[in-house]
């Protein structure tokens, strides 16, 4: 196999190549919008890598097949309402913003749901281990699955391109299957498109909810160019929690009307956060959507199963079980799982509470909560555990084994960061789509991945809110 090295390149041409694959980006559609109100969609580039990173293949065999078995499972445990019910029983008591989507979830449960079809756009992160064995390859563990508002299937789309752009400059040879082809937004406007067929009528449209403004508005440009390009018909609008709360109501059989469209499908980018909702207005809307025919993507009951208390629970003896009876497709499920723990005061978590404050550096604690920036790490772990290991708060938030990352080599083209070829590490998701009703799956499958690389050093991967880049993989036999 051929292979390369970032570190292979001459200090005094990288500034000429990162001009020249920078221009490239743009010019590809890798890109994010910078606040700017006097001109709204001024764009840049989104951070990257200078080079793809070398990756075994095998990693994302393995980790696309686990994503389709893992969203049957999440559409399964969102099913189960006295599973989720336990789960979040000792969480919402002590945490407000979940408790809301719960009584959301739970009055549109009771009244009786006017439409039966709800769509999942998810994305399950991983991040790779050396073997704990020692032996060549790399394990693969699950971070966190979202299955609400997972962002950046569109712009990670044009990073093969520029990779191969960046390869040919520095004059690095690569077989073309080394670097394949990958696009999550087509797969994920299928979804859309499948989703909006199903809804039944010609005229409504897909309501894209978001913020504004809105960085990652050309990652949702993205979806909306490959619905456009299969299904001109789907048309899109887009709206803010402001002008829905102006502009909305329900028709006669329940039908979600925004100004003078009918709205087949509910698409969410915006709302995961306790940020989104400064009154109970937001919250009331969130509640209407939620009651209306329109299809949602995702259902509050799918939302709430992407909680991180759920993940935790999962993973506990005998749980995967209930839901799957093939003890293969357990097996494969579970050998992704490193340990998670539940954190209540009635001393069942004392022993992990005490291995978490002296080796705080073994752990990550996280809340309820999305978007990145939420979790502590480290000196700030212990600091944090310490305060509120006698409060009740506790039980809201879960501890996690924290992953031992394969580190390898790139170049980070970020503000603040600067191009030395660095110690990095790789974050992986894998997008997918599940469509179904209570009683059957419709359509389960992935659609390609996103790969972001942050340095070693740094806690969170978030593009926006963390140190992460695009990132392509380079598949090498390991
Ligand atoms: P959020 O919902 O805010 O995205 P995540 O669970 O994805 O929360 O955590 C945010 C980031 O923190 C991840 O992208 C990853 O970089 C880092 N992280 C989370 N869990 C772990 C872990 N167990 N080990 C190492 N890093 C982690
Ligand atoms: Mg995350």
């Amino acid at each position: 196999m051929m292979d390369y090295h970032s570190d292979m390149i001459a200090e005094d041409v990288v500034g000429e190549m990162i001009r020249r694959v920078t221009g490239m980006a743009m010019l590809y559609g890798v890109q994010k919008t910078v606040t700017n109100w006097e001109f709204p969609e001024q764009q840049e580039a989104m951070p990257f890598t200078l080079f793809p990173s070398l990756m075994p293949a095998e990693v994302f065999t393995r980790t696309r097949r686990v994503h389709i078995m893992f969203q049957t499972l999440i559409y399964r445990v969102a099913n189960d309402h006295e599973f989720m019910k336990k789960c979040l029983k000792d969480v919402l008591p002590v945490d407000d913003f979940t408790q809301e989507f719960w009584n959301i979830y739970n009055t549109v449960r009771e009244e009786g749901p006017a439409q039966e079809i709800t769509l999942t756009l998810s994305r399950d992160d991983f991040m790779m281990e050396p073997k704990a064995d020692g032996s060549k390859g790399q394990d693969v563990k699950q971070v966190e699955f979202n299955t609400f508002a997972s962002g950046a299937g569109g712009v990670i789309g044009a990073m093969r391109d520029v990779h191969r752009y960046s390869l040919n400059v520095a004059g690095f040879p690569l077989k073309e299957d080394q670097l394949p082809e990958n696009c999550p937004s087509k797969g994920l406007a299928k979804g859309l498109v499948k989703a909006w067929q199903l809804y039944g009528n010609d005229r409504a449209v897909v309501l894209f909810v978001v913020g504004i403004p809105e960085p990652n508005s050309p990652d949702q440009r993205w979806l909306e160019r490959h619905m456009f390009e299969s299904e001109p018909r789907a048309r899109v609008i887009y709206r803010t929690f402001d002008q829905l709360i102006q502009a909305s109501k329900l028709g006669e059989n329940k039908e979600l009307l925004v100004d003078d469209y009918e709205v087949a499908v509910v698409y969410y980018r915006y709302g995961y956060s306790p940020k989104h909702y400064p009154t109970r207005k937001e919250y009331d809307l969130r509640l209407k959507m939620e009651r209306s025919r329109a299809i949602k993507c995702p259902s509050m009951a799918s939302h709430l199963a992407g909680c991180k208390k759920i993940q935790q629970v999962l993973a506990e003896p005998r749980v995967l079980e209930r839901f799957i009876s093939d003890p293969v497709t357990v097996a494969e499920i579970r050998s992704v799982f490193v340990g998670l723990y539940r954190l209540n005061q009635d001393g069942s978590s004392s022993a992990v509470i005490e291995k978490a404050l002296a080796n705080p550096d073994q752990f990550v604690m996280k809340p309820q909560r999305e978007g990145g920036g939420n979790n502590h790490f480290g000196a700030e772990l212990k600091s944090f555990l310490e305060k509120i290991k006698n409060t009740q708060e506790l039980s809201s938030w879960i501890l996690m084994d924290r992953i031992r990352v394969v580190e390898h080599r790139n170049r980070l083209i970020r503000v603040g960061l600067g191009p030395e070829c660095r110690d990095v590490c790789s974050e992986l998701g894998i997008f997918g789509v599940h469509l179904s009703t209570p009683g059957e799956e419709l359509e389960n499958f992935e659609c390609g991945w996103l790969l972001r690389t942050k340095p070693v050093e740094a806690n969170e991967g978030g593009l926006f809110s963390g140190f992460s880049c695009l990132d392509s993989p380079f598949f090498v036999d390991v």
